[in-house]
């Protein structure tokens, strides 16, 4: 499903250069559910982004689905996200003069743009109730929603065109730790539903969600467990 294959990523800052990841080998099967965890600043948003086709690396070769990323333009990796990737961030990213259905509706309005409007609606609808938002919430704009709403809400958007894969950015950093669970369960039952879900979070506690948890360090798997 994903496979990356001695990956480097390098930014240069000046004359220097930061090794943000170091010769990554990560194979990622469909169903799997995965945690990437390390320290602040070794790499895991960088490696994130290169599964979710937001960045490319500067050495190496990733395949999604099948698909080689490396060679395809921004319009072929826009595509890519489009059909095959939902995204979760830590704060939510909802649109605050949308309400929640609205919200979900979005990214629909790109892809979809012939589907009828009432069938977008009952989409959205069934993919809030996927991720366990009460209905009567649904019109509801995300400042009347608790943090823990407002994600699910979130998820619900990442569910709307149906991606296989499911990327989570510290999804529970803004969240408190009970809450923060509730949230790993959800994406936890999705993972059930047959999503394979990739979760960054340098929470030890949340390990335990995870088929295997993928430790990096100085932009390097330390371990795989
Ligand atoms: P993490 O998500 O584990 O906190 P990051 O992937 O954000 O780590 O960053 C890894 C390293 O790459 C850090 O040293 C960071 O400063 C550096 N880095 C990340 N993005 C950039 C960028 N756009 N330009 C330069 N350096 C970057």
């Amino acid at each position: 499903m994903i496979i990356l294959r001695n990956v480097w990523k390098i930014y240069k800052l000046g004359n220097n250069k930061v090794y943000a990841l170091k010769n990554i080998n990560l194979k990622i099967d469909e169903g799997e559910f995965i945690i990437i965890m390390g320290p602040s600043g070794s790499g895991k948003s960088t490696l994130l982004n290169i599964i979710g086709c937001l960045d490319k690396p500067t050495k190496g070769e990733v395949y999604i689905d099948k698909i080689k990323i490396n060679n395809l333009d921004d319009d072929g990796l826009t595509k890519i996200r489009r059909d095959k990737i939902g995204f979760v961030f830590q704060q939510f990213n909802l649109i605050p003069v949308l309400t929640a259905l609205e919200n979900v509706e979005l990214p629909m309005v790109f892809k979809y743009r012939n589907v009828d409007d009432k069938v977008k609606r009952k989409r959205a609808l069934k993919c809030l109730k996927m991720a366990e938002l009460d209905e009567k919430l649904a019109n509801h704009y995300p400042s009347q929603l608790s943090g823990g709403q407002q994600q699910r809400v979130a998820i619900a958007r990442a569910l709307v065109n149906n991606p296989k894969i499911i990327l989570a950015d510290e999804p529970t950093g803004a969240l408190d730790s009970k809450t923060g669970k509730k949230i790993m369960e959800l994406l936890k039952k999705l993972n059930k539903e047959g999503k394979t879900i990739v979760v960054v979070t340098h929470d030890q506690e949340l390990a335990k969600f995870g088929d295997r948890v993928v430790y990096i360090k100085d932009g390097e798997i330390k371990d795989v467990y």
